[in-house]
Parts: structure tokens; C-alpha cells; sequence
């Protein structure tokens, strides 16, 4: 059978390569559960392959000068918006979400943080500091790339993730060796082109397909200098394990269970709001949803009625069309573990299920094949029930009433995550006071959910290590060197005489 994209091969040392194993795997379109292309899965001869490809453009890349690798950069951010809308629908076909959301938000994200490093990068700031430290003697220090660099990508925003481990490991002078989520891998070879297009030399970005298997090798290889992955707590928790095994640098950016609290005197229609993009957003598949939404007990019939009357905002639909905001779960064993969390809440936690459920909402006949739910609200929770503990990763809120703002400061920290949070209030002052009680790495004040390419983000606690975008984002892939000067002419010895 003819399958709508041609099957995916490695890309490494500029070009596309067939795997050796042999063997391949489909990857599908969850909308209807229909295949979209056979993957070629990478063998240990081929990981090797092209971490060796990498290491070969380590020498020529890193001693580019910063303005060149910019120029290249930029180059690949523009190739990126021209090609947006085709980009955006492969993003679409393979994660399940909605034109509407990959064609404004998934690209456009991604080239963002590629300009700002290149950007970075191009006006001195890998450049290191000198500190005199007496007339004849100073230090000075230098930002030196690491080597090879492993990416791992989650499955939610293939090519952002892509390009947000990209972006820095290039500009910072790296190479890199990427495996996209197994679920979601067609955009790989897509930006591994457009990289080689904007004229990266041969074997600085390569791409290998698999499972956790591939991911495991290759991460655990004696050539990978760092490893930034994205992914699940318990899987980061065996990468960084592995990576600290043999002391490489690791980035973890991991999953999250993140409190929305919304304070008294919040304006109702934008905590309605945020509330409602932080869990319905992308179905909810965002590490960074606020799924523990604090609510005011005396707000509750008011946030209840408006978040019931906005519901009716949430559209699933076939993907393509204007009017959808909102896709099925992106793929079928995903769709089993949302729906197992939905029906626990129900039938184990036994929380007050306000509006959705485990049932499929209604779509067009093609569709129902799908791995599609539909917006669930669960309310009167508690914080030891099962679906408040755990992330889901789907389309289901918690809310949470409280009596005191301090109560629900307490209740959002008792968690061993720490990604995100968000306050609602018009009081300044409590704005500022609770975001820093809040224990969590990215937060945000009356808005949810904006991770511009300026901002750094990375999760406290279990959530993850190191931050992804912004000014520290590159320090991530580089190390220091420091080196003291002396130009007196005598060293200072204790051995100098007798
Ligand atoms: P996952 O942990 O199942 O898989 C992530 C990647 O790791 C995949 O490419 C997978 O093949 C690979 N992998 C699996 N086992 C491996 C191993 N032993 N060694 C190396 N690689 C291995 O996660 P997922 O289900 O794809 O993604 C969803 C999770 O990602 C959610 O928990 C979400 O919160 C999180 N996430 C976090 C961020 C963030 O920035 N913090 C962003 C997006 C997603």
C-alpha cells in the first residue's frame, strides 16, 4: 500500500542514508489511525555511523567564527517560515494537532530560538570575560564548545523540541546526533535538509530513528560529550543516570502536574481562560499544563457556570479546517492511558466529573477510528486522589477549592514536580508574593502557557535539570575554561631557596 510520505531513511553526514537493521516501523496519523510512512530504525553499526559523522564536524564547525555559524543560522530560520505550512501539516499528520495550532505556534517557535542564537551568537555572546587581577597579571576566560552532543525528543512538539536542542547545541559551536520520539519522527529528516540547505557543513546535525533502545545506545555512547533530553520523569531519570555514569553533561526537560492558582479578587473571564489553555491546549499534551487549577471556594458556582459555557469553545474536528482548535491524542497507546486516568477518576477517586468523560466526543465518520476524547473536568478534588497526583498528559483538569490563599500555596508545592505554575489576581503585590512561594521553574503572572524564546524554561524538583532558550539556555552546551596570565617574569615559588 502507497502510504502519504515517502519512508524515512537516517540523515547523517549530509545526507540520507538506509538504515542496516533492516528493519522499519509506521508511524500514524492519529486523527484516523491510518499509517503515514514506514521509518527506518537505526542499528548500533549506524548510531555509531553517525556519532562518528558528527565528530569528524566537530573541528571545521566549532572553529567557524561565531558571525559565520550565525549567517548559516539564520539561513535555516528562513528556510523554516517559507516552508511553514508544509512543515506545519507533516506536524500535524504525525502529532494529531490542529492546523490551527502547528501552522501559528510549532514552526514559528522553533526558527524564533534559532534567530535569537544566532542573534546571540553573532553580536559577542560567546565571548568570555577578562578580570585584571594586578598590573603584570589577569584572567581570562573562554566558552568552549563540548564535542558531540546527543538530542532526545518527546513526541508533543517534534520539531520545536528539535529545534530548541538544536539551535543552542549549534550556535554554541557543537554537533549533533538527534533521535525524534518514535511516535512523532517524520519532521527529522525535514529539518536535517533544511539545516544542510542553509549550508551546515556535512555531519554537524544528523538524525537517527528508533525506540528507547536507540535512544539508550546512542546516549550512553563514549563519544557523546552531553545529552539533552525531553521526555517522561521516569525515562529521564534512567538518561541522566546513564549520562552521569560516564560524566556527561545532561539537560532534562521532563513532565509536570502544575497548580493554576486562581486568588479571590482574580478577574473571572481570564482565569476561565488561562485555566482553559492550560489543560486544553494542544488536548493537553503541554509538559507545562496547569492541570491543579486553585480555585477560591467562594468563586466556585461563578467558575464553574463560565468554564461549562466556554467548554462549548473547544472544537474537534478534521485537522485542516479552520474552525478546529483542538486534535485527537496522539496515538492509540497514549489514547488507552488518558482514558484509563479518566475512568480512575470516576470510578476510584471518585471525583465530581463536571463536564466530558472517557467517551469519544462526536467527530465526522472518517475520523472516529481517531484516538480522540473529549475536554474532561473533574471538580471538588483532593489532593491525594490519583488523577491530581500523576500527569496525565491529556485534556483533564482538576479543580481544587480552597479557603485561604496561603492554603492553596502549601496544597500546589506538595508535589515532588515542579515545571510550572501560575497565579490570577489584580493585587500586584500578592501576584509577586505568591509566584515566589511557588516552587516551580517557569511561571507566569495572568496569562498561561507563552514560552517565548527570550525566556529560559527548565522544571524544579524531579521536573528536570537546567534550563532550555534564553541567555543560560547556551551555557547548557558549552563549558568554561579559565586561564591566569602572569607577565612579572619571576613565579612566585616557596621552593625558591633554602
Ligand atoms: P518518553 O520519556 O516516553 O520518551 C521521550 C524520548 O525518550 C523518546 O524519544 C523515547 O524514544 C526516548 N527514550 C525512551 N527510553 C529511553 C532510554 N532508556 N534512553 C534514551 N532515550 C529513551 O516521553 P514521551 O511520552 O515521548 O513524552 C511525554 C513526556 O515529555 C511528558 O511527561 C511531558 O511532560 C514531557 N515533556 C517535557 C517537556 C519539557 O520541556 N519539560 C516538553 C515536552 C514534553
Amino acid at each position: 500500500m502507497s502510504l502519504p510520505y515517502p519512508t524515512r531513511q537516517l540523515y547523517y553526514n549530509g545526507q540520507a542514508h538506509a538504515a542496516s537493521s533492516g528493519k522499519t516501523f509506521q508511524t500514524i496519523n492519529p486523527a484516523t489511525a491510518t499509517p503515514l510512512a514506514d521509518i527506518q530504525i537505526a542499528a548500533h553499526a549506524d548510531i555509531d555511523t553517525a556519532i562518528v559523522a558528527a565528530d569528524k564536524a566537530f573541528p571545521e564547525w566549532s572553529n567557524t567564527p561565531p558571525i559565520a555559524r550565525a549567517r548559516i543560522l539564520h539561513k535555516a530560520a528562513a528556510l523554516l517560515r517559507e516552508r511553514n505550512d508544509e512543515i506545519a501539516k507533516i506536524e500535524t499528520l504525525d502529532s494529531g494537532k490542529a492546523f490551527t495550532e502547528t501552522s501559528t505556534v510549532d514552526v514559528v517557535t522553533g526558527a524564533d530560538v534559532l534567530e535569537y542564537y544566532a542573534n546571540f551568537i553573532g553580536g559577542g555572546g560567546l565571548n568570555g570575560e577578562t578580570t585584571q587581577l594586578r598590573e603584570d597579571a589577569w584572567v581570562y576566560t573562554k566558552k568552549v564548545p563540548l564535542g558531540v552532543c546527543a538530542g532526545i525528543g518527546a513526541w508533543n512538539y517534534p520539531i520545536q523540541i528539535a529545534l530548541w536542542k538544536s539551535a543552542a547545541c549549534l550556535a554554541a559551536g557543537n554537533t549533533m546526533v538527534y533521535k525524534p520520539s518514535e511516535y512523532t519522527p517524520l519532521h527529522g529528516q525535514t529539518l536535517a535538509e533544511i539545516y544542510t540547505e542553509a549550508g551546515l557543513p556535512a555531519g554537524a546535525f544528523n538524525v537517527i530513528n528508533g525506540a528507547g533502545d536507540v535512544g539508550a545506545y546512542l546516549t550512553s555512547h563514549p563519544t557523546i560529550a552531553k545529552v539533552s533530553f525531553t521526555g517522561q520523569v521516569a525515562t529521564g531519570m534512567k538518561v541522566a543516570g546513564a549520562a552521569a555514569g560516564s560524566m556527561k553533561y545532561a539537560t532534562m526537560e521532563l513532565g509536570g502536574k502544575s497548580p493554576l492558582v486562581v486568588c479571590p479578587d482574580a478577574d473571572l473571564e481570564s482565569a476561565v481562560d488561562g485555566a482553559m489553555m492550560a489543560n486544553f491546549y494542544s488536548t493537553g499534551q503541554v509538559c507545562t499544563n496547569g492541570t491543579r487549577v486553585f480555585v477560591p471556594r467562594s468563586m466556585k458556582a461563578a467558575f464553574e457556570k463560565r468554564l461549562l459555557e466556554k467548554i462549548q469553545h473547544v472544537r474537534p474536528g478534521p485537522l485542516f479546517d479552520e474552525a478546529t482548535n483542538f486534535g485527537p491524542l496522539s496515538s492509540a497507546i497514549h489514547y488507552e492511558k488518558v482514558v484509563s486516568y479518566i475512568r480512575h477518576g470516576i470510578e476510584t477517586d471518585k471525583a465530581t466529573l463536571l463536564c466530558g468523560g472517557p467517551e469519544k466526543p462526536v467527530v465526522p465518520k472518517d475520523l472516529q477510528a481517531g484516538f480522540w476524547v473529549q475536554p474532561t473536568v473533574f471538580t471538588d478534588c483532593n489532593d491525594s486522589m490519583r488523577i491530581v497526583k500523576e500527569e496525565i498528559f491529556g485534556p483533564v483538569m482538576s479543580i481544587l477549592y480552597y479557603d485561604t490563599v496561603d492554603e492553596a500555596v502549601k496544597r500546589a508545592n506538595a508535589t515532588e514536580l515542579g515545571l510550572a505554575a501560575g497565579v490570577f489576581t489584580k493585587d500586584l503585590n500578592q501576584a509577586h508574593r505568591v509566584i515566589d512561594q511557588l516552587q516551580a521553574g517557569i511561571t507566569w503572572v495572568n496569562t498561561w502557557g507563552e514560552s517565548p524564546a527570550e525566556m529560559a524554561v527548565g522544571g524544579w524538583k524531579k521536573s528536570g535539570l537546567g534550563v532550555e532558550n534564553g541567555r543560560r539556555g547556551i551555557e547548557a552546551w558549552l563549558q568554561n575554561k579559565s586561564t591566569l596570565v602572569d607577565m612579572s617574569g619571576a613565579v612566585v615559588s616557596v621552593f625558591a631557596k633554602l
